[in-house]
């Protein structure tokens, strides 16, 4: 894959240059951004109790496993990025989040859709990305109005035994009444039990947001 390309100087019987849609700049911005996940925050993930499993799940995703691209349709003026699907392989950079924005910007917005290649929900980007990109580009959840309209968190989370304040995402556990977020434990789970679910480590998010985008949907 890794970088999608299109044909430039070909006529309708071939010829021409598989050229990326990705320039050079974009592309260096892009590869630094895996580097500073790979480098600096899967070490640090690794170090959660609890996220083992993301951190090795993360860890499978690099440049050659994933079809990059850069602009293209998918994106529009509140759109940073996009995935083909979750769980999917194709991640669409746009402008807000490639030069000449802010590297942080791009690490930040590389993350939140490897997060969503992990099998990892909406939910899970913004908490993660709030978390282990404090201070390194993350923004709030109520700073993109889609995600406050649609319910994204309330939409990308569910219920633990019927308690609507208490939901889990792929990997988290979400108090949401309280804005408290922490690592997911499961316990058990056979053929005629449902596995257990609870706290694990409080990831120190900016509860406010979490909280915030709750109490929106709410009201
Ligand atoms: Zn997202």
């Amino acid at each position: 894959m890794p970088f999608k390309t299109h044909n430039e100087g070909g006529i309708w019987t071939g010829g021409g240059t598989e050229v990326p849609n990705c320039n050079p700049v974009e592309i260096a911005a892009i590869r630094e951004a895996f580097r500073y996940c790979h480098d600096v925050i899967i070490p640090r993930i690794r170090a959660v109790r609890g996220l083992e499993d993301l951190a090795n799940r993360i860890s499978q995703m690099t440049e050659p496993i994933i079809l990059l691209d850069c602009r293209g349709s998918v994106c529009d003026a509140n759109t940073a990025a996009r995935i083909n699907a979750r769980g999917g392989r194709e991640i669409t950079l746009c402008s807000k989040a490639l030069p000449p924005a802010p590297q942080q910007s791009t690490d930040v917005t590389l993350f939140h859709q490897l997060i969503l290649a992990c099998n990892g929900t909406e939910f899970d980007a913004w908490a993660l990305e709030n978390f282990f990109y404090h201070g390194h580009g993350t923004v709030a959840p109520d700073s993109n109005p889609q995600i406050i309209q649609n319910n994204v968190f309330i939409e990308s989370t569910t219920p633990v035994a019927g308690d609507k304040n208490k939901r889990i995402s792929e990997f988290l556990f979400w108090r949401a009444n309280e804005g408290k977020v922490f690592v997911k434990h499961q316990m058990g789970g056979t053929w005629n039990a449902p596995p257990v679910y609870t706290e694990g480590q409080q990831l120190n998010i900016d509860g406010m947001y979490i909280e915030h985008g709750y109490y929106y949907i709410l009201l």
